[in-house]
């Protein structure tokens, strides 16, 4: 079994690499595992089609050296805070048994992300409950509740909980948010196909404009936000910036 140390939990194909991409690449860099599992394919976007976003996820995944990524096939759009889908949640959660897991912001402008927000929080408590039974391949897992869960900030503004500095991996963040060709500005995209709010060359300013006000709020250039429903701890008032 591999464990991960991080897994990302987030509803559609390119949600981690905006909200916490440099994050990620900061984590594997110290040597911790780190995986994503989206939840849908995000079948439901105005760009592209699920085929090229799961080669666009699987480039991103390559852009940012991490371990797994997986996918649960929800349906876009359509999932809810259920039993089925908290099943197929806790599934993954007790497959990886990670110590912190990151998901999408409590709410945000595309109403997706709260709800898979809810889910996942939902999950990550019922995993631990072992009298909730799942399998993987005809085996029993163990029950799994991982220590953190942390929500990224994605579209809608957020005050984060804690900032982390991502300064030395912003230029990679970037490259793993244009693998996504068919969803983000890109001159050489099909002219059939709609603009949208995302694929405006305007948007990426936005991300930058976002990580560079959390960034000079911990006095560095670029930095990724995030809250929590728990109260955070540190073992030393030193490691605050
Ligand atoms: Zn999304």
């Amino acid at each position: 079994m591999l464990k991960l140390d991080i897994l990302v939990l987030p509803v559609h194909p390119d949600d981690a690499e905006l909200g916490c991409a440099g994050t990620l690449l900061k984590h594997i860099k110290l040597g911790h595992k780190v995986g994503i599992v989206d939840l849908t394919r995000g079948e439901l976007g105005t760009r592209g089609t699920a085929e090229i976003r799961d080669k666009e996820s699987a480039r991103a995944a390559e852009i940012l050296g991490i371990k797994v990524r997986g996918n649960l096939e929800l349906p876009d759009g359509f999932f809810e805070n259920t039993k089925l889908y908290q099943l197929k949640v806790i599934e993954a959660i007790r497959r990886y048994q990670p110590e912190i897991i990151i998901t999408n912001a409590y709410h945000d402008r595309h109403p997706d992300h709260g709800r898979a927000s809810e889910l996942v929080e939902a999950a990550c408590f019922l995993s631990g409950l072992r009298r909730i039974e799942t399998s993987l391949e005809g085996q029993a897992q163990e029950p799994w509740r991982p220590k953190q869960v942390l929500h990224f900030i994605q579209d809608r503004y957020i005050h984060p909980d804690i900032v982390v500095d991502i300064t030395d991996y912003w230029d990679t963040k970037v490259q793993s948010i244009y693998a996504y060709g068919s969803q983000f500005h890109n001159p050489e995209w099909s002219e059939d196909e709609p603009q949208t709010y995302i694929s405006s060359p305007d948007f990426i300013q936005i991300v930058e404009g976002r990580a560079r006000e959390f960034g000079k709020s911990i006095g560095v250039k670029y930095a990724e936000g995030f809250t929590s429903k728990k109260i955070l701890g540190v073992d030393n008032l030193f490691d605050l910036k």
